[in-house]
């Protein structure tokens, strides 16, 4: 059965251009920054977010914490969203490898830390406290709905941070998905910040990897710790080569992934048994099952797997849908119907 796959846009496969490109893909070794596809990859990266460098890395989560690494020194103090990926999907490893202190804040409904809880949490020169380095803010903001943070928002997080003289991290594993919701310049978005990861390998489709950007003095610290952690790569060109191929295609159309996600929201709607969180602009539909349903999580997805649709849970009654390149139209109402039948 052909599937339409809807637990998350890391499912994506690289498209037949991008394994053409893989295997074509000219390549060095990248730890002598030899690779002429992943410099290349690097240096688009950084000129399409504004910034001076990038660094190629394994996933995001290693690009996050490099992030923290090269911003904080152990014990400093890095304030996190309480349903940010960096706290809760991450491992701990800010803290089990970095010896990072979090300081989650309460991720408000529409995804933002709110900047007063922000100002709060700095921390004051005591002998008790910790050393406030770094604030990370998610965009999109993945368990909050996949919502967008917008540009003024991002500047006043910009603002507080050079004001109280701290860093500014976005973990923006989907932030050209962001970029596409608000209909805005990527750049918009990632100008506050010192430092900005993003994934190829969500709905931009590439198999592997993540962009770390920044200052140069930032990559090039950045790169260190990365060969630390294990994550020189040699001929990795030939997954730069499916990165180019996300930059230079797939970034530019992730509007239709979001109007899939409205479409499949608004099918939903109609379903009884569903109860639909509000919609945001980007990729994902996040619903409830009602009271009354008595199938239980794994039933459901079962019986919609029957009917060649996958779908996966996201906590106790929840559930995310995620639409990416390889969802059609088809799949969209293909995935209503089955619910409409599941939940009869
Ligand atoms: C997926 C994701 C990451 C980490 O990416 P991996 O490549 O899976 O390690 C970080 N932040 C957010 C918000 C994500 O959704």
């Amino acid at each position: 059965m052909e599937y339409t796959d809807l637990r998350s846009d890391t499912v994506t496969k690289p498209t037949p251009e991008m394994r053409e490109a893989m295997a074509e893909a000219e390549v060095g070794d990248d730890v002598y920054m030899d690779d002429p596809t992943v410099n290349k990859l690097q240096e688009k990266a950084a000129a399409m977010l504004g910034k001076e460098d990038a660094l190629f890395v394994p996933s995001g989560t290693m690009g996050n914490l490099l992030a923290l690494l090269v911003h904080c020194q152990r014990g400093d103090e890095a304030i996190v969203g309480d349903k940010s990926h960096i706290y809760i999907n991450e491992a701990g490893g800010m803290s089990a490898l970095g010896g990072i202190h979090p300081r989650p804040l309460r991720n408000q409904a529409d995804g933002t830390l709110a900047l007063e809880d922000i100002r709060a949490s700095i921390q004051t020169e005591d002998v008790h406290h910790t050393i406030t380095r770094l604030i990370c803010i998610e965009n999109t903001q993945n368990v909050c709905g996949g919502i967008p943070l917008t540009a003024e928002y991002t500047a006043q997080v910009g603002k507080l941070a050079k004001d109280n003289g701290l860093l500014f991290h976005i973990d923006g594993a989907r932030i050209f998905n962001a970029a596409a919701a608000l209909n805005v310049d990527v750049q918009d978005l990632t100008a506050p910040a010192d430092s900005v990861m993003f994934c190829l390998s969500k709905g931009l489709v590439a198999p592997v990897g993540s962009m770390l950007v920044g200052r140069g003095k930032f990559v090039a610290r950045a790169r260190h710790l990365r060969k630390m952690l294990g994550g020189g790569m040699r001929q990795v060109g030939v997954l730069a080569a499916a990165g180019l191929i996300s930059l230079e295609k797939m970034a530019g159309r992730l509007g239709q992934d979001h109007a899939r996600a409205k479409s499949l929201f608004e099918g939903l709607k109609q379903v009884k048994g569903l109860k639909l969180d509000a919609r945001s602009a980007s990729n994902m539909v996040y619903f409830d099952l009602a009271d009354h349903v008595t199938l239980t999580e794994n039933q459901i997805i079962e019986e919609m797997r029957k009917r060649g649709v996958l779908v996966d849970w996201a906590g106790v009654r929840r559930f995310r849908l995620v639409t990416h390149f390889w969802v059609d139209d088809a799949g969209v109402e293909k995935a209503i119907e089955g619910f409409a039948e599941v939940l009869k």
